[in-house]
């Protein structure tokens, strides 16, 4: 009886605060419960059911690691154990602010928030109580919820709105390859959710995901910045410790009852069941022990939650589909079953079948454009230039491509370039358009005449100036900071060239009243629309690389392409002179003022979500 109070009083007293120096995977093994709804093994967590769990688990609570990266297959458990745990662990025992980010707000943090959040925070008893949802003035929201101490915030990283609104001290990145490289127009989502982190000398970083394709992976490149450490686990014939390789899997494709590995070292096969009763002495082998950033891989082969039979399976159905001529099953099953990346060709825009959808305008500008803008490019001997028509959810129509020669020393040229861009343009209806805004690169070494040219046609034609790097602020506050104290907008170039590509991208839809984002470009003779320019176009690829040990992305002229890349940014900065001018392309707006939006005071945002 004593006894049995003594224990009760102790769970109470550890319920309050549990005993200091615990690691991550024994707070889980103490407090953690598997809810009954969405788990198949519910009841208390087992660290012992994913072994390879645990040190990637105490890792994170390990103070002196500040980045994790977990590059896995899809069915290891990552979810529980690398950000539910965490969220359990540091609510209870090490309360602070914690930033969940997943690759969207719906349906994917929505989800993360109602489907295994919500169900943790319910059937944990030591977690029980510490967010009050009921009450409607707490605060607490499916993307928010205060918790004594601290709080947690889930975010979608495609909205910048998200990223930017709190700092925290713990960042739980989950399924960083399915973020867009730009959130909204406001740069790489991951960079966004680190800069939360800054203030915070015991701040915390985990990224994980399931691997996609090589060269844009986030996770691949992260992994390969760490310690590169890799699961092990021992042959059950030698004893030799090996990471589990997919050639190294035996099978009789026309019986898989029985699936057998070869030990590297030895040759001997032993059965799925023989190695994995020695999974809990498994390890993880290090390819970089002195590094900071803990890195670590995983693939199926090591999950005790799939059957090697599963994996084969889908293996000899994708390798089917490949025959076909389909490839995407095999790609699949390499990022989801052996967490690795697929290997295949730069992703990147063809010329070909942009130049070869070009169509019969018949008109100067067609019906639904609703609004002209220009980008100018400033060579030293000519000026190219575009005009760009904008319409309803910036549906666009190329007007003109023009270039003029002139040795930018005369005045002839400006004179020139004035003329061509005060011109009036007429829709086939008979409406005359003027150009709303146009944007002229001053990066050249003509910025003291581009900048005295501008000046008196403000705000109709204002300089610019472009900045590499997804971090830079596509439309950022002008500065006048310039000799001739002219407006000048440094622009994020690499933002509006991604923001380029997903338009062009668009297909075109005939059911569809309006196409949002897609681009028109005119066959009609005089119109400049060449092979040269959509090969100028689409000049440019985006890769990622490191940046000072950042991984990041950039652009990069394709290797044995034109190095003429001004019709990319001609178009940019037509699409800059679209933001800065601040009008607002929506289709209600369009149908209640009958083809006159509404004009935004300030920075115009990008309507559509990326
Ligand atoms: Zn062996």
């Amino acid at each position: 009886m004593k006894a049995a109070t003594h224990n009760l009083f102790k769970r109470i007293l550890e319920k309050v605060q549990p005993p200091p120096d615990m690691t991550l995977a024994e707070w889980a093994d103490a407090y953690q419960r598997l809810p009954s709804k969405t788990s198949a093994e519910p009841g208390q967590w087992r660290t012992s059911r994913v072994p390879y769990m645990r040190e990637i688990m105490d890792a994170i609570s390990d103070p002196r690691t500040t980045r994790i990266v977990v590059m896995s297959a899809a069915q290891v458990a990552k979810t529980y154990a690398l950000i539910l745990n965490p969220i359990g662990y540091y609510m209870h025992y090490d309360p602070c602010p914690i930033i969940v980010v997943q690759p969207n707000v719906k349906p994917m943090a929505e989800a993360f928030s109602k489907e295994k959040l919500a169900p943790m925070l319910a059937e944990t008893p030591v977690l029980a109580g510490k967010v009050n949802d009921k009450n409607r003035n707490s605060g607490n929201t499916i993307y928010h919820k205060d918790f004594p101490g601290g709080y947690v915030t889930i975010v979608g990283a495609n909205s910048p709105a998200g990223l930017r609104s709190r700092s925290a001290r713990v960042l739980l990145a989950d399924e960083i390859d399915g973020y867009p490289p730009s959130a909204g127009n406001e740069g790489d989502p991951l960079l966004l959710a680190s800069k939360r982190l800054t203030t915070f000398w015991n701040k915390k970083e985990v990224f994980i995901s399931t691997p996609t394709i090589k060269g844009v992976s986030r996770i691949e490149v992260e992994f390969e910045n760490s310690t590169q450490e890799i699961w092990h686990v021992p042959c059950p014939s030698c004893g030799e410790l090996q990471k589990l390789e997919w050639g190294q899997v035996s099978f009789d494709r026309e019986d898989l009852t029985e699936i057998r590995y070869i030990c590297i070292k030895c040759g001997v096969v032993d059965s799925e069941v023989a190695w994995k009763e020695l999974y809990s002495n498994g390890q993880f082998v290090a390819r970089f022990p002195e590094r900071e950033i803990r890195g670590f891989h995983l693939n199926s082969l090591a999950s005790l939650l799939v059957e090697w039979e599963d994996i084969v399976k889908k293996f000899l159905q994708a390798n089917d589909e490949k025959k076909k001529g389909n490839i995407e099953p095999l790609k699949v099953w390499t990022n989801t079953e052996m967490g690795e990346t697929w290997e295949e060709e730069g992703k990147e825009m063809e010329y070909e079948p942009l130049y070869l959808r070009r169509e019969k305008y018949n008109c100067e500008i067609p019906n639904e454009v609703l609004y002209l803008t220009a980008g100018v490019d400033t060579q030293d001997d000519r000026f190219e230039i575009e005009v760009v028509g904008w319409g309803v959810e910036r549906e666009s129509w190329g007007i003109k491509y023009q270039i003029i020669s002139g040795d930018l020393k005369l005045q002839d040229v400006w004179d020139r370039l004035k003329a061509f861009l005060q011109q009036t343009f007429t829709k086939a209806d008979g409406t005359k358009l003027k150009i709303i805004r146009t944007c002229i690169d001053s990066g050249g070494h003509y910025a003291n005449e581009v900048y005295k040219f501008c000046k008196p046609l403000y705000p109709n034609v204002v300089p610019i100036r472009g900045r590499d790097g997804f971090d830079v602020p596509y439309i950022p506050r002008p500065s006048k900071n310039n000799r001739l104290q002219v407006y000048l907008w440094t622009l994020g170039v690499d933002t509006g060239k991604y923001l380029i590509y997903q338009s062009l991208a668009v297909e075109y839809d005939d059911e569809k009243a309006v196409n949002a984002n897609y681009c028109h470009f005119p066959r009609d003779a005089g119109t400049g629309y060449n092979e040269d320019y959509f090969k100028g176009l689409t000049a440019e690829r985006m890769i990622r690389t490191y940046k000072k040990g950042i991984a990041q992305y950039v652009w990069r002229l394709k290797e044995g392409g034109t190095k003429r890349n001004e019709p990319l940014d001609c178009r940019n900065y037509a699409q800059a002179a679209l933001e800065i001018s601040g009008v607002v392309l929506k289709k209600t707006e369009r149908a209640e003022n009958s083809g006159a939006p509404v004009k935004k005071r300030g920075r115009g945002v990008r309507g559509q979500g990326v």
